[in-house]
């Protein structure tokens, strides 16, 4: 069934909790289409598209908009990779020809990296091996409230200022003008809907198409509203108004790879300031803190569509290793003859489609199992929401699943209204105390009785313990990102 942009944009309907309903990433392929579309940010912080004058060509814009797009992953990994000899599917990991937990060895990518420096090796390597003459991706922005934009880098240094996670809003319609304007031979990294949108839009761009040769993916959880920047910022100690950046993933040598830090660049020149993540409240992934609403209805958590895809090897075999290790699943044979040819410089270890499930096991979870549970909620109000490969269903969604699945609706909802009180007060102990009680039902929904007491002797444990003794117990037993 094809839906329209207008949809995603704003759709009549409520969310799964009865909050407004909006299905834009604020990705940016309409605007790059179509001048009727302006992206900008909303007062939650998030990007979105806004439709001012008459659309040009709304069959364009309609089927490349990654949530209005009647061609999903499952058509577009089908028209890229399925040829390839040896190739295989599966339900999550998409078209994969290989799996790999490792890093890189080679000229420090790895700890200027998130993980294991991966991406940014793999760019340099088609930089320099003349696969591509410039790389599409994240880095540096003009001011505080720009921290990052897509940028194209042509170079191995420039590329190398690009380095880390970001877990802030961005869009893309600029830089995909820049490609359309310059010749030249590019990469472009994203995350899952950004590639999917990249790929929707080459199938009927032929310039972009004849450009972008390759596209890396990162493995998402989900997108964050740049309340995420500002509350780490703020909570670590650094006023809204002294934040210049803030640096998501500062390693902290001696400690699991989950355990890291956030670095706060000032505007006033003093000394960055580090705080770890897991002493601010905003953190917790499986809170889905400042997420944009669209994430709830993605299935994509692999970028499906990308050549390869790169996450954070959090399982406990490898998260024990504080300098980072990626997840790897490729997809092209020109990638996988790419590392073939500079095997030295990496340290890989085969894995497979299990294990790779497992390093992303809640987020799976939350994007098949908790996206059917949504989907159902909505069809049973008789509301639009995007098509997606998931079905809506309650199928083995027990009673307590139901109830996290919603509760989770909630925590996302409030912790935006939570933020804009604390903002209004000047005092963000205003966002926790509004936090606080629904944490703790949530908790109480989602936590069986047993867990719920392993979890208060983990609490008296972690009184008692050095920094970091918990986190690694944590790892040892299987935690990660939930
Ligand atoms: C929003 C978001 C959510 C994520 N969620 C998960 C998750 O749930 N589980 C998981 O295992 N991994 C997740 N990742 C991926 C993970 O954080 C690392 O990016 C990945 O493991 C690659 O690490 P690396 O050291 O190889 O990359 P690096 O060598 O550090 O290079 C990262 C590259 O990605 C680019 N980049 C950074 N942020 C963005 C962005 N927002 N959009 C486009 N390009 C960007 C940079 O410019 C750089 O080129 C997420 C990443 C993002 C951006």
């Amino acid at each position: 069934m094809s839906s329209t942009v207008e949809q995603v944009i704003q759709s009549p309907d409520k969310d799964a909790v009865g909050g407004t309903a909006t299905y834009c990433v604020g990705c940016g392929s309409c605007a790059y289409l179509d001048p009727a579309f302006n992206i900008a940010k909303s007062a939650d912080g998030c990007y979105q598209a806004s439709i001012q004058g008459s659309i040009a060509n709304e069959d364009a814009v309609n089927s490349a908009c990654p949530f209005a797009s009647s061609i999903n992953e499952d058509v577009l990994g089908a028209e890229l990779f399925s040829e390839q000899a040896d190739i295989h599917h599966d339900q999550y990991l998409g078209y994969w020809l290989n799996a790999y937990v490792g890093y890189t060895s080679a000229d420090g990518w790895r700890s200027r990296g998130s993980s294991g420096g991966m991406v940014s090796w793999l760019a340099s390597k088609m930089l320099e091996d003349g696969l591509v003459d410039a790389v599409i991706h994240v880095k540096d922005g003009p001011d505080p409230e720009h921290m990052y934009t897509y940028q194209v880098s042509h170079n191995v240094d420039e590329l190398k200022t690009g380095a880390k996670s970001k877990y802030y809003p961005v869009e893309m319609s600029e830089v995909l003008s820049y490609v359309h304007e310059h010749d030249g031979k590019y990469l472009f990294i994203g995350i899952p809907c950004f590639v999917k949108a990249v790929r929707l839009l080459c199938r009927q761009d032929e310039v972009l198409n004849k450009r972008i040769r390759y596209c890396i993916g990162l493995v998402c959880g989900h997108l964050k509203s740049d309340f995420f920047a500002k509350s780490e910022a703020w909570e670590s100690g650094v006023p809204l108004d002294n934040i210049a950046r803030v640096d998501f993933r500062h390693k902290t040598p001696g400690s699991p790879a989950s355990d890291y830090a956030v670095e706060v660049r000032l505007t006033d020149g003093e000394k960055p300031v580090i705080k770890r993540t897991a002493e601010l409240s905003t953190t917790n992934w499986g809170l889905g803190y400042f997420k944009y609403n669209a994430c709830d209805y993605c299935d994509d958590v692999l970028a499906e569509t990308a050549d390869v895809t790169f996450g954070d090897a959090w399982i406990p075999k490898y998260v024990n290793d504080g300098e980072g290790c990626n997840v790897i699943v490729v997809r092209n044979q020109e990638v996988q003859n790419l590392f073939d040819r500079h095997r030295s410089e990496l340290v890989l270890h085969d894995s497979d489609s299990a294990e790779v499930y497992q390093s992303q096991a809640g987020g799976f979870r939350h994007r098949r199992q908790g996206l059917a549970y949504r989907l159902y909620v909505h069809e049973q109000r008789g509301e639009w929401t995007p098509t997606k490969r998931v079905k809506p269903s309650l199928d083995g969604v027990s009673d307590r699943r139901q109830k996290t699945y919603a509760m989770r609706t909630v925590l996302k909802n409030e912790s935006f209204a939570a933020f804009r009180e604390a903002v209004k007060a000047n005092d963000f102990n205003e966002f926790k105390k509004h936090m606080k009680p629904i944490e703790h039902s949530y908790r109480r929904v989602s936590t069986s009785p047993k867990k719920r007491i392993i979890r208060a002797c983990k609490r008296i444990f972690k009184r008692v313990l050095p920094a970091g003794a918990v986190s690694r117990i944590k790892n040892l037993m299987g935690g990660g990102r939930s």
